[in-house]
């Protein structure tokens, strides 16, 4: 196990590094670099400056404010994050125009190399980024090692890739003509993200639109910031030209939506909740803008009794508690066949209660903390909810015992589980987005479709089942985008992501996302003579 003194030393360690590899302009890195041995938390109030990156450089935002940059950890201040607004995005739309001509002209192998490139030095700087990641956020470091920073390598990876095996259409009309489809960039593109898995998600609008021969202006969380900013340095060591990543830093309200509002921001692909969705939604429909949105869910997670209940258990630890329940695709709702109800419970209790609620940065913490104040005021909020609407606390329930005298602070809470709550009340409907399961018995196969489809979101669900048949007839009548069987977030990046209903509107991943991000041009050459 690796101790928080260790911890410490690696990260001193690491500043060092930068200190002499990194360029003076990334006020970030430089004032990491500052940093002490002295302990993390120190470290960490150092005051660093996360400016915005446009045209290749990093730059102070145009109003010169800063918002502060919380620790979830530990509830304190450890950085400052520019507080931008319309005027630095006009700044990164000019600088994204100006460099579209050339990228979009840039021949796939040569994008595909640089993209290569960025995969290569997020694998060298994996430690860098996922402890920036952990304190960021709040989750396990070894989360974000295993999981945030190997994935987004991967996403460029894939993308990278999938530019040079690309196909045309052709339709043959007849003897009279011969149609080819162009697929060309669409130009300066927004990509929205959320707090929840930063580096992840945003990587994942990244890598596809700039494969494409698009150009970026991208927005990550104002809560979030730090390893978009990492990125843009390593972008830039990778060699992408100027202006083809933009990143503007701030909050939804003044560079979000100022994103959204830009006539010359052509498409926006938006991930984060349903609410902003739809305001996103609204600012680009009078422009006829192309849009992605991936927003919220409230998926069912179903147990069949035949399932193998030691598989079942395991994977809802994971789908219910992982990243603290802050996983768009985590399953909050859990349904359980009645004859293997008590026993699912009782068992799940009991790993639920071992689950160790700790310092992120402690490498056996299981549970790390709640990305925010305001999202653990929602999160206690929707647990005393759940018992005013007849729920029964079956673990969990309220925020741990004093963790650590760093951590004295921080926005903790212990994974909960709720039992005889009524299916259609407001716990069971709403998203919580934290560490909070309700767990329901089922007696029949049209019961629990109809609990599982009594729900306005449609992302996710997984099913435990040994019946084949079965599994294949539930997974048709499920309204989701993604129904996993006999898993959780098995994922692999060709497959189609989003959701129905009020989970989303389009898909990300391999083609689909290839295809959002280009825009279809026929060509019709009619047969002469
Ligand atoms: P959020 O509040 O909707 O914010 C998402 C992003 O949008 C943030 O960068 C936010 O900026 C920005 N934003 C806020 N208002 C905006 C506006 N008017 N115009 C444009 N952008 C605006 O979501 P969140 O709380 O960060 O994330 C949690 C939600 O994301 C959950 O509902 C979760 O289910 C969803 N999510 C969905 C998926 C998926 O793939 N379907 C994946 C992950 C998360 P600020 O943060 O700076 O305000």
């Amino acid at each position: 196990m690796r101790s928080l003194a260790a911890t410490k030393r690696a990260t001193f360690a690491w500043a060092q590094r930068l200190r002499n590899a990194i360029p003076a302009s990334a006020r970030v890195c430089e004032e990491l670099a500052e940093l002490d041995a002295s302990g993390f938390a120190s470290q960490m109030t150092c005051g660093m400056q996360i400016r915005n990156f446009i045209a290749g450089e990093f730059v102070e935002p145009v109003g010169g404010c800063y918002l502060e940059n919380i620790e979830p950890a530990t509830g304190k201040t450890y950085s400052h994050v520019a507080d931008s607004d319309g005027r630095d995005v006009e700044l990164a739309v000019t600088a994204a125009e100006k460099a579209f001509g050339k990228w979009s002209r840039t021949s796939a192998a040569e994008r595909s190399r640089i993209l290569l490139r960025i995969a290569d030095l997020i694998d060298r700087d994996t430690e860098r980024l996922a402890r920036a990641e952990s304190v960021d956020t709040g989750k396990p470091l070894s989360l974000a090692r295993n999981l945030d920073i190997p994935r987004a390598a991967s996403n460029f990876r894939f993308f990278a890739t999938a530019i040079l095996h690309t196909e045309s259409e052709a339709h043959i009309t007849d003897n009279v003509a011969f149609n080819y489809t162009l697929r060309l960039p669409l130009g300066v593109v927004g990509l929205i993200s959320p707090w929840n898995l930063p580096l992840y998600l945003l990587t994942w609008k990244i890598a596809p639109a700039l494969a494409c021969g698009n150009t970026a202006v991208a927005k990550p969380s104002e809560l979030t910031p730090v390893t978009a900013s990492l990125l843009c340095e390593i972008c830039r060591e990778a060699g992408l030209p100027e202006g083809v990543l933009n990143v503007v830093q701030g909050t939804g309200q003044n560079v979000g939506a100022a994103i959204t509002l830009h006539p010359k921001v052509v498409a926006i692909s938006f991930t984060g909740g349903t609410i902003t969705g739809r305001k996103v939604a609204e600012s680009c429909a009078p422009m006829f803008k192309k849009v992605s949105l991936e927003l919220g869910g409230k998926n069912p997670n179903i147990i069949f009794a035949d399932a193998d209940l030691d598989a079942a258990i395991t994977g809802s630890l994971r789908s219910s508690f992982a990243n603290q329940g802050q996983v768009c695709l985590c399953g909050s709702r859990v349904f359980v066949e009645r004859p293997a109800y008590q026993s699912f419970v009782d068992r799940f209790v009991e790993k639920t209660s071992e689950l160790s609620v700790g310092d992120p940065l402690e490498q056996d913490t299981d549970q790390g903390a709640i990305v925010s104040k305001n999202q653990l005021e929602k999160v206690k909020f929707y647990v005393d909810l759940a018992q005013q609407e007849g729920g029964s606390i079956a673990a969990g329930g309220s925020a741990p015992e004093a963790i650590n005298d760093r951590c004295r602070g921080g926005y903790f809470f212990k994974p909960t589980v709720i039992t005889d709550l009524p299916v259609s009340c407001r716990t069971n409907r709403e998203e919580i987005f934290g560490p909070v399961v309700s767990v329901t018995p089922f007696d029949s196969e049209d019961e629990v479709v109809a609990y599982a489809n009594d729900c306005d979101y449609g992302l996710a669900s997984s099913l435990w089942t040994q019946s084949l048949n079965r599994a294949h007839r539930v997974a048709e009548k499920i309204h989701t985008g993604t129904v996993w069987i006999n898993c959780w977030m098995l994922r692999d990046l060709r497959v189609p992501f989003g959701g129905m209903k009020q989970s989303g509107v389009g898909r990300e991943g391999g083609d689909e996302a290839l295809r959002f991000f280009t825009e279809p041009k026929n060509v019709c050459i009619a047969k002469q003579g």
